[in-house]
């Protein structure tokens, strides 16, 4: 647990490669909304954005990164972008990663992930550690597997130790116990629905503790429950079409949740997940 102000804003990977801890989310958004957002995000600060072949906007992802590339706002060295295999695609892995990076038109992909466990998993992973060795994927990791027996079935075949894991994690669903197992291969956890997703985002906003502590600092419930995951050694990527939110989302690093602020989020866990999958 970090109580410090200076947080650092990057972890790094068991791969070698820093990763920022804070991102934007493109789930649900079009090409179009997700270029705009990419940009945008990249404009104000952002250097992660995740996508996936399943949302079906890895070109507008692409664009929005190129078009802020071009005009000199980052290299391409400097910006971070996640996509993931889709389990319709599990059957043909290699070809899904040249498809990806076509979409994107970024050179190489920073972190692909196996979407969810499937049949052919295995096989998928394989085909991501050969994109590693080819040169066109720099890390590579697995999401929504969420116990270390899950995570122990993909290592027993791996050379290339995940680098990351991506789940469902909020304040109601804390992957703590995960997390801690993960410590030993340097693998890191990161958080989908960090704000409790899609028409969820109310019950956590609302949480007497979370707004509590909001007023204390003023700041809003987002920028405190984003700052926790943050501070709790999770990578977050809060998804948003909404430019004041994008800004908003990034804000956190002016303030430090105390000890106490951070045991207090920590005893909301109920093992409550919004999604099945
Ligand atoms: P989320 O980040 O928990 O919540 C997104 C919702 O919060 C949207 O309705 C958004 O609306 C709203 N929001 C964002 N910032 C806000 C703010 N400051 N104040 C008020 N509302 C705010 O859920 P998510 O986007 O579904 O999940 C995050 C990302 O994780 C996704 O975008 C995707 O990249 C990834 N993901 C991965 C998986 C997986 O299986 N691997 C599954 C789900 C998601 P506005 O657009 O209006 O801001």
């Amino acid at each position: 647990m970090t109580s410090d102000s200076a947080l650092r804003k990057t972890v790094k990977l068991n791969s070698g490669y820093e990763m920022p801890m804070l991102g934007l989310g493109t789930w649900t958004l079009s090409n179009d909304v997700a270029e705009e957002s990419a940009y945008f995000a990249i404009k104000n600060g952002y250097r992660l954005i995740d996508t996936a072949r399943y949302y079906g906007n890895e070109i507008g992802v692409g664009r929005g990164v190129r078009r802020a590339i071009d005009e000199g706002i980052v290299s391409r060295e400097e910006i971070f972008v996640t996509s993931k295999i889709m389990p319709g695609d599990y059957q043909r892995p290699d070809a899904a990663i040249d498809d990806s990076m076509a979409r994107l038109g970024l050179g190489y992909i920073d972190l692909m992930l196996i979407h969810q466990p499937g049949r052919g998993d295995e096989e998928v992973y394989k085909a991501l550690e050969r994109g590693v060795r080819a040169g066109k994927i720099r890390s590579i990791g697995i999401s929504n597997y969420y116990t270390s027996d899950d995570f122990e079935r993909i290592c027993r075949i791996a050379e290339i130790v995940p680098a990351v894991v991506q789940n469902e994690n909020h304040i109601f669903y804390q992957n703590k116990e995960l997390q801690e197992y993960l410590r030993q291969y340097g693998t890191v956890v990161e958080s989908w629905y960090p704000l409790g997703g899609r028409g969820n985002t109310q019950e956590i906003f609302h949480n007497e503790t979370i707004r509590k502590i909001a007023e204390r600092h003023e700041k809003t419930p987002a920028q405190i429950v984003l700052r926790w995951h943050l501070q709790d050694g999770y990578i977050a990527i809060p998804g948003s079409g909404n430019q004041a939110h994008i800004v908003e989302n990034i804000d956190i690093f002016d303030f430090a949740l105390s000890k106490e602020e951070m045991q207090e989020i920590c005893a909301l866990n109920m093992r409550r997940r919004f999604e099945n999958w």
